[in-house]
């Protein structure tokens, strides 16, 4: 069913609804990922001829509809203006403090100066932690997941890895990594074994299914299709190469140099900086293209639903009133399982 979902915004003393013209995004979404490997780049000055800028355009591009509550005028925004504009006020915001945080322990314990290098490497670490976030945004926008608490613990994973790293828990950052793969793929395989999501959710004694193997998540996600087996090897070789870090293997403890095997002190470690930032960058890359293939797929489902979605606890009972802006008339849909309240202009009819 096509109908646009508004959502109020004050700017000013003003109230206004706004909605999207055509809210149909995985075609926007699959743009987006074309800008997928990110470059590195020496600077934040040259953020906008980097490919995150290109990601971040392609997926906010959004004309929108713009309801004035006073007086029930519409006008519609440029799509190009809106996002630049959020580049600039969300994006680099997000860029910047990360980097802060990072730059600050090092100038705090050691006066260190990063290598060349090593400052490109985290620079595109960064953006892909952007490019996470922003799509992270993006889904829970307009509620393209299947469970909530998995994908904002998938993210929470991303975060404490970051904190870690820039306090020097190499190790423990990376086996955070780890989590955060296993939570992705979760979310996209209990999409499509919806038994295996309740039981988990509420047998105290059901784990997660287990990650690879003949009934792994991603063996199943490749036999339904969802993934393909150059996916499906990426995925276990990552998952692999981190159980290294969750399982503390002798040459990875932070207090053991990798190469002589003798022990140091904690601290800052180019080397180990350099290997956890490697495994974040594939982790996010291969992360935003499993999370892609599930919104497209929760999108497509949506396409063919004739029933308006609770965004919140996607059930489909609704108390529905009218509201009246000057001509305008706008409904206002309550959920009846949880009280989420969506704005359309479509009458629902149940
Ligand atoms: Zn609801």
């Amino acid at each position: 069913m096509k109908m646009s979902l508004y959502s109020k915004v004050t700017m000013g003393e003003q109230e206004f609804l706004i909605a999207e013209i055509d809210s149909t995004r995985y075609p926007k979404l699959n743009k987006a990922l074309k800008y997928i490997p990110l470059d590195e780049f020496n600077d934040f000055s040259e953020l906008k001829d980097t490919k995150l800028y290109d990601f971040y355009l392609e997926l906010n591009k959004t004309e929108m509809k713009i309801l004035n509550v006073a007086d029930g005028s519409i006008g519609n925004s440029d799509p190009d203006q809106v996002a630049e504009t959020m580049f600039y006020n969300n994006l680099m915001k997000f860029i910047l403090s990360w980097n802060q945080k990072f730059y600050e322990s090092l100038d705090q314990s050691h006066n260190l100066v990063l290598s060349e290098t090593t400052k490109k490497k985290l620079n595109l670490c960064l953006a892909y932690f952007a490019a996470f976030d922003s799509y992270l945004s993006w889904i829970l926008e307009e509620s393209r997941f299947y469970s909530i608490p998995l994908i904002l613990d998938a993210i929470s994973e991303i975060e404490a890895s970051f904190v870690l790293s820039s306090s020097f828990y190499y190790k423990q950052a990376a086996h955070l990594f780890r989590n955060f793969l296993e939570l992705v793929v979760a979310q996209y395989y209990f999409s499509t074994n919806t038994k295996n999501f309740d039981d988990w959710r509420t047998l105290p004694h059901v784990n997660m299914p287990r990650f690879r193997g003949k009934d792994g998540m991603i063996t199943n996600l490749r036999k339904n299709g969802k993934i393909n087996n150059t996916e499906e090897e990426k995925l276990a070789q990552l998952f692999g190469t981190l159980s290294a870090y969750t399982h503390s293997k002798y040459e990875k403890l932070v207090h053991i140099d990798s190469k002589t095997k003798k022990s140091i002190p904690f601290g800052y470690n180019s080397r180990y900086f350099e290997e956890w930032m490697n495994l974040g960058i594939e982790c996010m890359e291969i992360g935003l293209k499993i999370l892609a293939k599930h919104t497209e797929d929760w999108e497509k489902q949506l396409e063919d639903e004739e029933d308006l979605l609770c965004p919140k606890c996607h059930e489909k009972a609704f108390e529905t009133i009218l509201e009246k802006y000057g001509k305008t008339e706008i409904m206002l849909h309550t959920c009846k399982n949880c009280n989420q309240q969506i704005r359309t202009d479509v009458l629902i009819e149940k």
